[in-house]
């Protein structure tokens, strides 16, 4: 039996259930699937080991889904204050104010009660499952993944694992970066593997719920701390942390083999002397991270959303921002073509979702190596000074400031001189 819908969602992550649930809201009969089946909440439970920091943006549109207040309901720290700054034991950094050296940006002096939430990935996702499950529009199917795709100028057709077929006027990949829609639709990607990973650790650490989360940047990779929330009655006076040690590959794998002690001992030689006192490590992974975009957004009656059209490093946290940007400006185009009674899967929707989310894509990629870049000092400041032009040299002190602002999803435009610097900067061609 064939099961007919205007759209079909493949992946049912905290991108593509948005975009279900936004348009089974705006009347769209949606299949939103999944290979993976609900885990259950557990209020008392230890933190799960993915998370991510939401910008004021994405909590906006998860509250227009009506998704935000599910989301705390169950778990999500506020933080008000945000700090990057440089670790490297350059001799010059002695000689530099801190106030070069150190960013800071605090909701109270921006007006703003703060400036994002730290959320587990699964309770966003969670709460976004249970209201597209009330939405009458939305069919969720989970526990079934895609194993074929196929389509033309009448419609496409999913086939399940289970033999299903569901069929659609547009298919919408929001499998992620291994994205199997993508492949299937035969989209190429670039890719560029960062020669970092990412090792995330989830502490139990001493003290009251911190409302900062700060960045130091060594020469090695940054080093980040994640505040989350009190660890219940059984742990009197501990809340639970999220750190994240970026490094070579085969320095997180020496880190991954010590027992706990040993690796509480090194994060307190390693961290920022203004970590907390840790009293526990619950969990511990690593991430290859690279910077990843589709060639295309679309073809033919699929569209690509989130990490399945682009994947970055996500040292400022913004792939799952960027994805909800994605997944708004979509809907919005798909809800003005039925207006039009156009056709949902046409060239002219396919081309203006490109238009207007590629560059924002790229531009965020860019930004995220030129912040890198002016915080870690991996390219001597005066070399970076000569590869980027004198003029852009003198923006230098400005650039750090804009740059970290809009890469850490405060501000949603690039001034346009840093937009500059960005298309001066080397080794960044080919996205
Ligand atoms: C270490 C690390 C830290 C990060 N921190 C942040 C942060 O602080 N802030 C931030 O914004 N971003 C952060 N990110 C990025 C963020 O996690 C991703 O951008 C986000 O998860 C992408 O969401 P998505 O829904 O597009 O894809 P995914 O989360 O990958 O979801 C894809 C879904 O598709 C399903 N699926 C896959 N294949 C199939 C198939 N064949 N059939 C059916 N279903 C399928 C999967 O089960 C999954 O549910 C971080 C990433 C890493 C690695």
């Amino acid at each position: 039996m064939i099961q007919a819908f205007d759209t079909i969602v493949v992946g049912a992550g905290m991108v593509g259930a948005a975009l279900a649930l936004g348009l089974g809201q705006q009347g769209f009969n949606v299949a939103l699937v999944d290979r993976a089946s609900p885990r259950e909440f557990q209020p008392g439970a230890a933190p799960d080991i993915r998370v991510s920091a939401l910008s004021a943006g994405s909590e906006r549109y998860l509250a227009s889904l009506g998704a935000w207040p599910g989301i705390l309901a169950m778990r999500a720290t506020p933080y008000q204050r945000l700090a990057v700054w440089d670790e490297a034991s350059s001799p010059l950094r002695r000689l530099l104010p801190s106030r070069l050296t150190e960013v800071e940006f605090d909701a109270r002096r921006l007006g703003a009660s703060h400036l994002g939430h730290i959320v587990e990935n699964s309770i966003t996702q969670r709460a976004l499952w249970q209201a597209a499950e009330a939405e009458p529009g939305v069919t969720l199917i989970t526990g079934h993944s895609v194993r074929d795709l196929s389509q033309d100028h009448r419609g496409a057709r999913v086939t399940l694992d289970d033999d299903r077929t569901l069929e659609a006027q547009l298919v919408v990949g929001a499998d992620g970066a291994q994205s199997r829609i993508r492949e299937l639709a035969g989209i190429g990607v670039t890719r560029d593997q960062y020669q970092q990973q990412a090792m995330v650790i989830s502490v139990r650490y001493r003290g009251a719920v911190e409302d900062i989360t700060w960045q130091g940047f060594y020469p090695t990779g940054p080093r980040a701390f994640l505040p989350l929330r009190p660890a219940g009655d059984a742990y009197p006076g501990e809340c639970w942390g999220s750190l994240v040690w970026y490094d070579q590959p085969e320095r997180l794998a020496q880190l991954k083999a010590m027992n706990n002690a040993d690796l509480i001992a090194e994060l307190h030689r390693q961290f920022p002397e203004r970590l907390p006192e840790l009293t526990h490590i619950d969990a511990k992974a690593s991430f290859p991270i690279a910077r990843q975009h589709a060639r295309h957004y679309s073809q033919e009656r699929v569209v690509l959303v989130g990490d399945a059209a682009h994947t970055i490093n996500p040292l400022a946290g913004q792939g799952v921002n960027l994805g909800f940007q994605d997944a708004q400006c979509l809907q919005q185009l798909l809800v003005e073509a039925r207006a039009e009674q156009q056709d949902i899967a046409g060239l002219a929707l396919r081309q203006a979702y490109e238009q207007r989310r590629r560059p924002a894509n790229q531009r965020m990629m860019l930004a995220m190596d030129l912040f890198y870049h002016l915080f870690s000092n991996r390219i001597p400041p005066l070399h970076l000074a000569r590869n980027l032009g004198l003029g852009a040299a003198r923006a230098l002190p400005f650039a750090r400031n804009q740059v970290a602002r809009y890469a850490m999803g405060l501000d949603e435009q690039l001034p346009a001189p840093i937009q500059g610097i960005l298309n001066r900067l080397p080794r960044l061609g080919g996205l």
